[in-house]
């Protein structure tokens, strides 16, 4: 069989040529990196459960109209998605205060705030994805200002939507991260929720306890992150034995 075109390297995931044009394979892997990858380690099967959540989520936001790039799971590790130009903007949706917020305006982490906060950093590891306002988007045209009104409505839905979902399995959704892709149709252009959406780029805490369900428990060393996600999984009915059945949560007394 004719060797895969790699087309780019991240840190949690490679990307190669899809089947078809337009498509690309996105591959799950188990490294897990932190503070710019300057923590690095290899977390057996982290990518097997975010490929599965992943799909979960971008499955749901299907269904309830918010388009994404998922096309379907291939494998354990792979999922095909269509191909898209990613804005080079990590859109930050924040509910709890925590993490870089809570240092930056002195605010305890798990304070509620007022309403969700959409905060956007420039994608760009060299500058260590500094925090920018519309003024700076706008000034060196990452997006225009029709793209900005569109990612602020996608990024409120899928917090909505992603809120619902683990509220009803007993997680409260802190914080979360997401990337948004251009796709062209013809002469228009679409935007789409891209990348990935896992506990690799949410901060999820059990309602009840606390507990850290997400990617902190590797930045902290709160213990097993493979357990963290598993239990994600499980709540939501996902164990890769188990094919995701998107809508049939279970619940947590
Ligand atoms: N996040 C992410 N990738 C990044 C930066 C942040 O997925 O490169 C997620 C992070 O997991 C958290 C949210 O975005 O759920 C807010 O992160 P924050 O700004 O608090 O940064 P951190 O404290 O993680 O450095």
């Amino acid at each position: 069989m004719a060797r895969r075109k790699k087309i780019y390297e991240g840190k949690a995931k490679t990307l190669y040529e899809g089947p078809e044009p337009g498509t690309i394979v996105q591959y799950f892997k188990d490294d897990a990196t932190a503070f710019n990858a300057e923590k690095h380690d290899v977390i057996e099967g982290k990518g097997v459960l975010n490929n599965i959540l992943s799909e979960f989520f971008m499955l749901g936001l299907g269904q309830i109209g918010v388009p994404t790039h998922f096309l379907k799971r291939l494998n354990m590790r792979e999922q095909l998605v269509r191909s898209c130009e990613i804005i080079p903007l990590e859109v930050i949706v924040r509910n709890y205060a925590a993490g870089s917020i809570s240092k930056r305006l002195g605010i305890d982490e798990g304070t509620q705030l007022p309403r969700p906060i959409v905060e956007y950093c420039y994608k760009d590891d060299a500058l260590g994805d500094p925090l920018v306002t519309e003024e700076h988007i706008a000034a060196f045209g990452w997006a225009s200002q029709q793209d900005m009104d569109d990612i602020l409505s996608l990024a409120l839905r899928v917090n909505d939507f992603l809120s619902g979902v683990f509220l009803a399995v007993g997680i409260r959704l802190v914080d979360f991260k997401i990337e948004i892709g251009r796709v062209y149709e013809g002469d228009f252009q679409r935007l789409v929720i891209a990348d990935e959406i896992s506990p690799d780029s949410c901060r999820l805490w059990d309602v009840k306890t606390g507990q850290k369900l997400d990617k902190d428990v590797f930045r902290r060393d709160l213990g097993s992150l493979t357990d963290a996600y598993s239990e994600v999984a499980r709540r939501l009915g996902v164990m890769p034995n188990n094919p995701p059945a998107p809508g049939k949560p279970t619940l947590v007394n």
